[in-house]
């Protein structure tokens, strides 16, 4: 018997490489529902698969925004029962707060939070009924910490956090194990496609000096990040396979150590304020990740 998936937002990055690779499984062990909101986008899911189009894989259309096209998408897959189902669609939001609009804040939490919630909605009720399933989440090493400019971002996978680890308590009788994957910086087009002012554009005008100065020190602070320490897709890929396939996934696992020792460093010291001062260090004046702290 197949282990049935269904990801979301496999047109690019994380949720393209995991619907290829559990698809192309030598074993033939899952039946993959690559769910994407544009299906015209599915060439590069086919082509990485080569020409043909396994019979383990089924491209789905899915925009999680949109409640029609999840209750169609339910619908197709609930007559074979899910056993996996990995909330992975994500857009970005980058820059200086006074300068994120109502939409742009809207937008980034109808897709982050409440996409998923919807997605959650949709499938939960056949988990819940077979008493058996798992739901994993795409969130980020921003949904345990605040990353500077990135606060309406990790606003919405704290959100998610919240979320599945609530929904995990509730869950636990069902058999139904809640994982939340923690991702670092990975090569994919997420920061080519997330919304973020330049620096020197007309959008940051009325923005004080000072402001605008620290925010183009994050910029070249993220491109170092992801040039020096960012993943590879296929380095995070073993971690969303392990909380498929383990008998007893955990709540929450990271892809990097990248940032631990901030993390650590927050759980330590439950006030906030030396973890506000070491990632103020970190990210503005260069300090090593988590060091030098009193
Ligand atoms: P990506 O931009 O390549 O993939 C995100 C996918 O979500 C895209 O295919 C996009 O089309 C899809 N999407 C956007 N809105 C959608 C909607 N309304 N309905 C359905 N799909 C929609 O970037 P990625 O890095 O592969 O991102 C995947 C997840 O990983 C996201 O949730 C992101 O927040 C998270 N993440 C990424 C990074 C990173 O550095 N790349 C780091 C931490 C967490």
């Amino acid at each position: 018997e197949r282990t049935s998936v269904l990801i979301t937002g496999c047109s690019s990055g994380i949720g393209l490489a995991l619907a290829a690779h559990l698809a192309a499984d030598s074993g033939h062990r899952f039946k993959v529902y690559a769910t994407m909101r544009d299906l015209a986008k599915s060439e590069r899911l086919l082509e990485r698969l080569g020409s043909c189009c396994p019979d383990t894989l089924e491209v789905l259309q899915l925009d999680v925004t949109d409640p029609h096209s999840l209750a169609a998408a339910a619908q197709r897959v609930q007559g074979q029962q899910l056993d996996v189902l990995v909330c992975n669609a994500g857009v970005g939001l980058m820059g200086p707060l006074e300068t994120c609009s109502d939409l742009a804040m809207k937008t980034l939490f109808d897709v982050n939070f409440f996409g998923a919630v919807r997605t959650i909605q949709a499938f939960l009720p056949a988990m819940k009924r077979r008493r058996a399933g798992r739901i994993i989440i795409s969130s980020s090493i921003g949904g345990l910490q605040g990353l500077p400019f990135n606060a309406v971002y990790c606003a919405s996978k704290f959100a998610v956090e919240g979320l599945c680890e609530s929904l995990a308590i509730v869950l636990r009788p069902f058999n139904i194990h809640v994982t939340l994957v923690e991702c670092g910086p990975v090569h994919t087009s997420f920061l080519a496609n997330l919304q973020c002012p330049d620096p020197e554009g007309s959008e940051l005008q009325g923005l004080d000096a000072e402001t605008r100065g620290l925010y183009r020190r994050y910029l070249q602070h993220c491109q170092s990040l992801f040039r020096d320490a960012a993943q590879e897709v296929e380095e995070v890929l073993p971690v969303f396979l392990e909380a498929i396939v383990s008998l007893c996934p955990p709540l929450r696992c990271a892809s990097t150590q990248l940032l631990a020792p901030l993390w650590r460093l927050r759980l330590g010291s439950p006030d906030g304020s030396a973890y506000v001062r070491a990632m103020h260090d970190f990210v503005f004046c260069g300090s090593e990740v988590g060091g030098d702290q009193p």
